[in-house]
């Protein structure tokens, strides 16, 4: 599996760096006195250790299943395999999460692999997935469920006033993930235009597109609310590649590893990344979201 093959790379790769910088700093420091040798040996093992700290954190304990016991041996190595390929595909387009993941399995007969999944942001938080297990593996890598769940975790937890947010996020994120793993029929456009071109129409007034997505929230209008809510991200998407050359996904990645673990709300989570950017990106666009009549932000047909 892609984990353990990882985990096995990284270790010689690092048994050879450590010997290249003992050689250098042998090199380098010979004329130097007993002292500032031992000083720069020492700030040097520092050095190595945090490395390998580092270098074991991105690659052990990456996640955890919970409830295989429920399934039988051959069931509970297919649903292992299906949430390895799930957070390798997550993992390799948005990045590695600062904390590993808790995932949840139950049983549960249905006409889809996976007729129901939520995410816990209580603690570290956990994703929590309903299978039917007589579908197969190649069912269950093709459905869009466990990319779209585990992409919420790519950001906190935005409380209740930003589901529209968290819900567009993730909307968007499970066709990139899918896209980036060879796993989405159709090119990307084609798909955001599918989802989110029957519901421009809402979008198609005065008031704001903060209110209208969370009034659709409110009234169960769920795939109104996210595919409005995803436009969000197709826009901070475009001016990324227009004014940053980079994509919406390559900055989440970076998120990972410079602010998610610090960050517990929106406010947070857009102060990082127009850090990152040193650019006003986010909060200009949020505050458009916020203040501006929907039919200003959103175009009457997708482009
Ligand atoms: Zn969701």
């Amino acid at each position: 599996m892609k984990y353990s093959l990882l985990t096995i790379s990284i270790k010689p790769t690092l048994a050879r760096l450590i010997l290249v910088k003992l050689r250098l700093v042998k090199l380098t420091f010979a004329k130097l006195t007993f002292a500032k040798l031992a000083f720069v040996k020492l700030a040097f093992c520092c050095v190595l250790l945090m490395h390998c700290f580092h270098a074991m954190s991105v690659t052990q304990d990456q996640f955890k299943v919970h409830g295989l016991s429920a399934f039988e041996n051959e069931q509970a190595k297919m649903l292992k395999d299906w949430l390895t390929q799930g957070v390798n595909a997550t993992r390799d387009t948005l990045g590695v999460y600062p904390t590993p993941l808790a995932l949840h399995l139950y049983p549960r007969e249905s006409n889809q692999p996976v007729p129901w999944a939520y995410t816990r942001r209580d603690g570290k938080g956990s994703v929590h997935l309903h299978v039917d297990v007589r579908f197969g593996l190649t069912k269950f890598v093709d459905d869009w469920t466990i990319y779209h769940e585990l992409a919420h975790m790519a950001l906190p937890y935005l409380g209740d006033e930003y589901r529209w947010f968290s819900e567009g996020f993730a909307s968007f994120m499970q066709y990139q993930i899918m896209a980036q793993a060879g796993l989405l029929k159709g090119k990307l456009v084609d798909n955001y235009h599918t989802k989110i071109s029957p519901h421009l129409r809402w979008f198609n007034s005065d008031l704001t597109a903060a209110s209208i997505a969370t009034r659709l929230m409110d009234n169960q209008q769920y795939p109104a609310a996210y595919w409005g809510g995803a436009y969000f991200f197709i826009i901070a998407d475009q001016l990324l590649i227009k004014r940053h050359s980079t994509t919406l996904t390559e900055l989440i990645t970076h998120y990972q590893d410079c602010c998610r673990t610090h960050d517990k709300n929106l406010a947070d989570v857009v102060t990082s990344l127009d850090g990152i950017l040193n650019e006003a990106l986010f909060s200009r666009l949020l505050e458009q979201y916020e203040n501006k009549p929907a039919r200003e932000v959103y175009p009457e047909n997708f482009e």
